[in-house]
């Protein structure tokens, strides 16, 4: 099994694939303000103790409740079949799975496991952001998630010699690159620019001593995200036409067009070969992850592969 955003067309039930991921119960423990965008909700429950993240960008899938659902409830969780009956249930009653990401996981005071995953509050009307906000203590969801540490959905995978990292996040790539930058080893130079809407939204992040951060903030309608990371990037004084420091690796992650926008500026513009450059759309402007969804289950999912089309 693996998390159903990393396959596209048919969920991959190969037994090697099984071995990675499982279904686990998250039983929500607490939440915490942690921003003016962000809610840490901790999770927790006897099924954590199977629970492995590669930490980095570990990603995994979420099922939630609906607005009139406490608690998740799956038809199956059976390796084989869990995908057609889920699909199956009328769309009033089907839980929603969206990708998140483990911010952190670690053991808990009584000898358990805890996950943490932040969840951008971005409006009540988009499922998995109200019921981020409505989570309380004891509400049950379900998620497919790791079972081994060495398991795809970490895509943050930095090639041996590697020197420099850069890093662009927005809101919803925050947490990850947060716990990318809290596992970088000490000497590693790090440029991130991170692009959050509110100016409270500026965490203290973990970083190795000499790491460079620039926040930036869009309008808060979102519009021109894109051109206000390019100006940023551009503003960079390493960012001008010569070669990139050798053992450059980027990794970008955020709204897709501006992921696109991103990337190209890393290999056209930096010369950052294409191959070191690790890309994830994790949201669209306009479409929900239903959306985004029937697009790879279609085969027309925008492509992750690095040697792609600019
Ligand atoms: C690998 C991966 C890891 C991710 N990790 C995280 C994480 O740790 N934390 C996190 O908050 N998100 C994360 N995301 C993004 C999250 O899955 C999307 O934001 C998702 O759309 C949220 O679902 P929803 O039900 O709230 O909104 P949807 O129903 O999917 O979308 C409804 C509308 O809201 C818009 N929208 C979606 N997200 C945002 C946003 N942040 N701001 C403004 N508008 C938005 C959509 O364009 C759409 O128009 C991750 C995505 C991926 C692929």
């Amino acid at each position: 099994m693996t998390a159903p955003t990393e396959a596209p067309a048919e969920p991959d039930t190969s037994a090697a694939a099984a071995a990675h991921f499982g279904f686990f119960t998250f039983e929500v423990q607490r939440t915490r303000r942690i921003g003016h965008s962000f809610l840490r909700v901790t999770f927790g429950g006897e099924s954590l103790r199977e629970f492995r993240s590669g930490g980095y960008d570990q990603s995994l899938s979420l099922f939630l409740p609906l607005s009139h659902q406490e608690h998740t409830v799956l038809p199956s969780t059976d390796e084989d079949t869990w995908f057609g009956a889920w699909r199956a249930m009328p769309e009033a009653e089907r839980p929603v799975m969206r990708s998140y990401t483990v911010r952190d996981q670690r053991r808990s005071p009584s000898g358990g496991v805890e996950v943490d995953v932040d969840f951008v509050l971005h409006g009540d009307a988009s499922p998995a952001s109200a019921w981020a906000g409505r989570a309380r203590a004891g509400s049950r969801i379900m998620a497919i998630g790791p079972r081994t540490g060495a398991n795809k959905s970490v895509r943050f995978q930095p090639p041996a010699g590697t020197r420099t990292v850069l890093l662009y996040a927005d809101e919803t790539a925050l947490p990850a690159a947060a716990a990318i930058l809290a596992r970088l080893p000490e000497g590693t130079a790090v440029k991130a620019w991170f692009q959050v809407p509110h100016a409270d939204d500026r965490l203290d992040l973990a970083a190795p001593a000499d790491a460079e951060v620039v926040w930036i903030q869009p309008a808060a309608d979102g519009s021109g995200r894109t051109g206000q990371v390019l100006e940023a990037l551009r503003a960079d004084g390493s960012a001008s036409g010569s070669a990139p420091a050798p053992g450059t690796y980027a990794w970008v992650a955020g709204e897709a067009g501006t992921v696109r926008a991103v990337r190209r500026h890393f290999v056209q513009e930096r010369h950052i070969d294409r191959r070191c450059v690790r890309f994830t759309g994790y949201w669209r402007l306009g479409a929900s992850e239903e959306e985004l969804l029937a697009e790879a289950y279609a085969g027309k999912a925008p492509s992750e592969d690095p040697e792609s089309a600019l």
